[in-house]
């Protein structure tokens, strides 16, 4: 590539990985994994943090509660059990000066990955054991080669710390080399910004913005970097939501659902009920204000031409599937297919199942034999579906003989194809960006017959603030479903700060389910690897089943087990066969057991407030009360205050105000997002006054009358892929 030619951003997604000079089929496997299939992915993959040179700390300078990174030289380790039972493994590690102990609980792979003359970068807070200084299970980052030797990324003397490598093998070292042959290679990118418009913001240019975010050479020019790629992301929701409201307001592209009877008159006969109406009246529960309100709301758009596009936010726990079901059974009532999609598998199957038993309350008119009725048809699309069934199921949503599927984002794959898709409900919003969400209803409308869209709903539990609401779902309205159903009793939340207090937690967890309830073990969420969470979940299960509970029978659940394994799991919890389940964070969202009555969170400080609030939430669902008892000592003062606000705040929306006030920033978007839109830098809290620019620069690209149909020249151009440009254009 020439010098003077500058290139398409866009254009680094076309260009294999394989294409780089060191990378073999090893290292694509382990950026697989990480989830780069691409040039444009690899330069994507932000550093999570820096080492900078001038600010690496010397072991002498720390004082015990600070937290720094070091720099260090593995002298000796051993590995141990505690008194309790936890594996321990212990290193004495030197940067040349002073030596200090590093100490990792429940993570015996340590020993392997820092053997004796290892070199590492810890990264943790100082604290003293027995007069000892030491570090307990600091994030770790393996140096390979010289720090100070070679390409610019060795004499910038800055080493960038990217996320999650050591899970797939890869150190933050060999990534940094790989986006610097990259970048060297891609040259000068083409920017979408005038000069004029840098200026006046304060933004870099593209192509420095890119170096600098992977190599700078001091802490200013990372943050001036990184405020760039955040406008850049800012500025493509900005237009994506832009373009998708101009489109939407086209006209009558949506499909009009025959909605009738919901306010049911206890009087009218159920043979002239309508589906919805014989469905309601048919389900156990009556719904609670709040439900019934927030599916007028939804009745209200499905019964109208223009397609619905709609969020429910809800409390854990507030009974959003009750309503994502019955405005399914509007879409079934008027002949359409729905699509549910679940962040996880485990989730999915749990809906599944719940969809079978619920939709098995009415049947629907069968169109081929006129005045007959037959049940509802719902399949799954997982992981764990073999192929010819699978084959059966696309082949069954292709003809329309399947009326509801659901699925992981396994929906959004190519050949999943609908005869006539009325409704797609996406739930636990916060985990698919709106990439996938215009996929999904791309699909249905080139599904449909009549090209027509489909209805889109979208459900969440995690309160949305405005500012992020307007950037990320500023093409959704909005409902809230603002109180639980009755008979609920607020859980009791009590943090065990003191290891021998732990006792009795377990008595309690023995009591509970001796009494025919259930207990949800919480294991650490262990950085980096999710191997590493499942060995402690299978260590901690074992040290319970032989030790303080010892006598009940202890469950496993974690990410690592196949599906199958995951879903028996959690159908014997369910039944009560197994009484308490370990699990990993794979039970985080959704999962809805009623008679499970305490939750125990092991290393609470390990987890976000959100995260802590999404757990506790699996707990309270029944009319039994409920106890959650988080674990473990808080090693700074952040931590400490989410875990008293956790004892304190029992209400998500209230907890999520806390969260913002001591993180200044959400985990509102998730970590695990992965569409191109969606944001990997930009912070919707933190990154106001960068988010309002590119409002300015998205009205002003709009006024600049590049939004005509068919045309997407300039500033889009480099911002939005061509066929992501094309269905949005198209009418
Ligand atoms: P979430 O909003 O967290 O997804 P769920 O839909 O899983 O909540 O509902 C939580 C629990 O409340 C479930 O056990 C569900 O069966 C129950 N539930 C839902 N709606 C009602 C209702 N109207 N009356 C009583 N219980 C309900
Ligand atoms: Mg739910």
């Amino acid at each position: 590539m020439s010098e003077e030619a500058s290139r398409r951003l866009m254009d680094l997604a076309a260009v294999d990985l394989a294409r780089l000079r060191h990378v073999g089929p090893k290292r694509l496997e382990a950026l697989e994994k990480l989830g780069l299939d691409n040039v444009l992915d690899l330069v994507n993959f932000y550093p999570r943090r820096y080492l900078f040179r001038g600010a690496r700390v010397d072991l002498s300078d720390l004082r015990v509660g600070e937290e720094a990174a070091v720099f260090a030289t593995v002298l000796s380790s051993s590995a141990r059990r505690t008194r309790q039972g936890r594996a321990l493994v212990e290193l004495e590690v030197s940067d040349g000066d002073e030596t200090i102990r590093i100490s990792f609980f429940n993570q015996s792979w340590r020993q392997r990955q820092l053997p004796k003359g290892s070199r590492a970068i810890f990264y943790g807070t100082l604290s003293e054991y027995r007069a000892r200084r030491q570090m307990v299970n600091p994030t770790v980052d393996v140096v390979q080669g010289e720090l100070e030797e070679g390409s610019r990324q060795r004499t910038s003397g800055t080493l960038a710390i990217y996320p999650a490598t050591a899970r797939v093998g890869l150190s933050s070292w060999e990534i940094g080399g790989l986006v610097d042959e990259a970048l060297r290679r891609a040259g000068p990118l083409e920017d979408p910004l005038d000069v004029e418009w840098r200026e006046q913001w304060g933004l870099l240019d593209r192509t420095a913005a890119y170096w600098e975010i992977h190599q700078p050479s001091d802490p200013e020019r990372a943050i001036a970097a990184r405020r760039r790629l955040v406008f850049d992301e800012f500025l493509r929701l900005q237009l994506l939501v832009a373009l998708r409201r101009r489109r939407l307001r086209h006209g009558e592209s949506g499909v009009a659902h025959p909605v009738a009877d919901l306010d049911l008159d206890a009087s009218t006969p159920s043979t002239q009920l309508g589906l919805l109406g014989r469905f309601l009246r048919a389900h156990p529960f009556t719904l609670t204000d709040a439900q019934r309100r927030v599916l007028e709301e939804i009745a209200h758009d499905m019964a109208a031409p223009v397609p619905m596009h709609r969020l429910v936010q809800g409390d854990v726990g507030s009974g959003k599937t009750l309503v994502a079901t019955a405005a399914l059974v509007m879409a079934l009532a008027g002949g359409r297919q729905g699509a549910l999609m679940a962040p996880t598998e485990v989730l999915a199957e749990q809906l599944y199942a719940a969809l079978r038993r619920d939709l098995a309350l009415v049947e629907l008119e069968d169109p081929a034999v006129l005045g007959s009725w037959r049940p509802a048809r719902v399949a799954l699309l997982s992981a764990r579906v073999k192929a010819k069934e699978r084959h059966a199921i696309l082949a069954g949503l292709a003809r329309g003989e399947i009326d509801v599927v659901v699925g992981t984002h396994a929906l959004l794959h190519e050949e999943v194809r609908f005869a006539r898709l009325g409704l797609v409900v996406i739930d636990e919003q916060h985990r698919f960006g709106v990439e996938q969400r215009a996929t999904l209803r791309d699909k249905g409308r080139r599904a449909s017959a009549e090209g027509r869209d489909p209805d889109l709903l979208v459900m969440t539990a995690t309160p949305i603030p405005r500012t992020a609401a307007l950037a990320v779902f500023g093409d959704l309205d909005r409902s809230t479903i603002d109180h639980l159903p009755p008979g609920r009793q607020p859980v009791t939340t009590t943090w065990i700060r003191e290891p021998t207090d732990e006792a009795q937690v377990w008595a309690r967890v023995r009591a509970e389910v001796e009494a025919g309830r259930r207990a949800y073990v919480i294991c650490p969420l262990v950085e980096e690897s999710e191997r590493a969470e499942a060995t402690s979940a299978v260590a901690e299960r074992t040290r319970l089943a032989t030790g303080e509970l010892a006598g009940l029978s202890v469950g496993l659940l974690h990410g690592q087990m196949s599906s199958h394994d995951k879903e028996e799991a959690l159908s014997q919890f369910r039944s009560g066969e197994i009484g308490v389940l370990v699990a990993t964070v794979v039970v985080e969202v959704g999962v809805d057991v009623p008679e499970a009555s305490i939750i125990v969170i092991e290393d609470a400080w390990r987890f976000g407030l959100a995260q802590l609030h999404q757990l506790r939430g699996r707990v309270g669902r029944g009319r039994d009360r409920s106890e959650c008892y988080v674990l473990g000592p808080a090693p700074s003062a952040d931590a400490r205050e989410r875990l008293e606000a956790l004892e304190r705040v029992s209400d998500g929306f209230a907890l999520a105000e806390v969260d913002l006030s001591l993180r200044g920033e959400g985990t509102l978007m998730g970590a695990r997002q992965r569409g191109r839109s969606d944001l990997r830098l930009g912070n919707l809290v933190r990154d106001v006054e960068v988010l309002e620019l590119a409002q300015r620069a998205a009205e002003r690209i709009a006024e600049r009358g590049l939004f005509a149909e068919g045309e997407w020249a300039g500033e889009i151009r480099t911002l939005i892929e061509p066929d992501e440009a094309e269905f949005l254009f198209r009418s």
